[in-house]
C-alpha cells in the first residue's frame, strides 16, 4: 500500500518518508513517537509506519509524533499530550518549489507510481 504519515506536533510539517527528501529537510525524517501508554520511541521513519523499533501501521492508537529536532527544541517532552494529525501529504507528496509536476503525481497516485 501507499505511504502514510503524521504531522509533527510542533511545526505541523509531516514526518517525512526517506525517499527523495529535498536537501535541507532531511531532519524531518527523524522522529520521536509518544504513545498514550507511555511508550516513547525515537528513530527514522520508513514511510510505511515503521519508526525505529515501533510499528505504527495498524493498532497504534492516536500516536503523537514530533520531528526529533522539534522535540528537542521543545525541551524533550516525555508525556503524551494528544494525537498528531494525519499528514495529508503522506510524508512524501510535498515540495514548495516543484509546482505542477507534483500535482500531477498526486492526482495520478491511484496506480501507485512509486509502489515497489
Ligand atoms: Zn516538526
Amino acid at each position: 500500500m501507499g505511504l502514510f504519515s503524521w504531522n509533527c506536533k510542533q511545526c505541523g510539517e509531516s514526518i517525512k518518508a526517506p525517499y527523495d527528501i529535498p536537501e535541507g529537510i532531511e531532519w524531518q525524517n527523524e522522529a520521536v513517537l509518544l504513545c498514550e501508554d507511555g511508550t516513547m520511541v525515537c528513530g527514522d521513519y520508513d514511510g510505511y509506519g515503521r519508526l525505529g523499533s515501533a510499528e505504527l501501521a495498524n493498532g497504534t492508537k492516536d500516536p503523537e509524533l514530533w520531528h526529533k529536532k522539534c522535540w528537542e527544541g521543545a525541551g524533550q517532552p516525555m508525556k503524551y499530550s494528544g494525537p498528531s494529525d494525519y499528514a495529508e501529504d503522506q510524508g512524501f507528496f510535498y515540495g514548495d518549489d516543484c509546482g505542477a509536476e507534483c500535482f500531477e503525481v498526486v492526482e495520478d497516485d491511484g496506480e501507485g507510481v512509486y509502489d515497489d
